[in-house]
């Protein structure tokens, strides 16, 4: 059984204040469920800023949520040291707390990373101990234009044949229809689904184990209100947030929302 996965890309949004009211925030809904504890079949997973990465996990710590919320970071260089000023080794992120790092998320992708960069920060990623999220996903002129499916699977191809199956399978495939980001327009959990399917056939292609386990997330507008119904679908296994996830309880509600849906 895959195991549902509900993480928040807090990208460049927060402050110390905030943290700090958020991981109270946590501490509190979470006194509120049964047997206090999230759901113990969903991984939590933070992606803030990683300036606050490190005062993320104290504050974590100090509401005793060390254990029940993972962070990460939100990118990494594919070099483990160097002179890039300015950027972070996926060795550092380890160093200091995080077990996880988003690769390839579509706003850096925007910004000119290509597919062979991805492929090495992926690769770099795995070197330094950490779970990549490969994040892929179709522009709104690829998909008018017919080619979502393979633009969204050139993108795990050039990861594939960088680390093999094996190396992707250390990680987790977050599919985020670009049109979709941060626009309030969601994917709809059939057209989701499809391409949740389209991507699984493509890893079972890879090795069937692949197809069977690797988990696959959406991102896009996930709220509340569409976060049940999209993690019902079968190929789906949990979502990464952006702007809802700036909000604890609703961070929280999405999470709840997958406790029905653990495939
Ligand atoms: C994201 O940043 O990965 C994301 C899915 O953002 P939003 O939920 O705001 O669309």
């Amino acid at each position: 059984m895959r195991r549902l996965i509900v993480a928040g890309n807090w990208k460049m949004f927060g402050s110390k204040r905030f943290v700090a009211e958020y991981a109270a925030t946590l501490a509190r809904v979470r006194t509120s469920l049964p047997g206090k504890r999230f759901p113990e079949a969903i991984s939590l997973v933070l992606f803030p800023p990683v300036a606050y990465l490190g005062y993320v996990l104290r504050q974590l710590d100090e509401q005793g949520l060390v254990d029940s919320v993972e962070v990460g970071g939100q990118d990494l260089h594919a070099a483990a040291e160097g002179a890039y000023t300015g950027s972070i080794a996926g060795e550092m992120l380890k160093d200091i707390g995080a077990t996880w790092v988003l690769v390839g998320h579509s706003e850096r992708r925007q910004a000119g990373e290509t597919d062979e960069m991805v492929a090495e920060k992926f690769a770099a990623a795995l070197r330094a101990g950490l779970k990549p999220v490969l994040c892929i996903g179709e522009t709104e002129s690829e998909r008018d234009s017919g080619n979502a499916e393979s633009v969204v699977l050139r993108q795990i191809e050039q990861v594939a044949a960088r680390v093999g199956a094996e190396g992707l399978g250390r990680g987790v495939i977050a599919y985020e229809p670009v049109w979709a980001i941060g626009t309030g327009k969601t994917a709809t959990p059939a057209l989701a689904q499809a391409m949740h399917r389209v991507i699984r056939q493509a890893l079972a292609g890879l090795a069937p184990d692949l197809g069977r386990d690797l988990a696959l997330l959406y991102g896009g507008s996930v709220k509340p209100a569409n976060a049940a119904e999209l993690f019902a679908q079968p190929d789906i296994d949990g979502g990464l947030i952006g702007g809802a996830s700036l909000e604890a309880a609703q961070f929280l509600e999405i999470a709840q929302a997958g406790r029905s849906a653990a495939h």
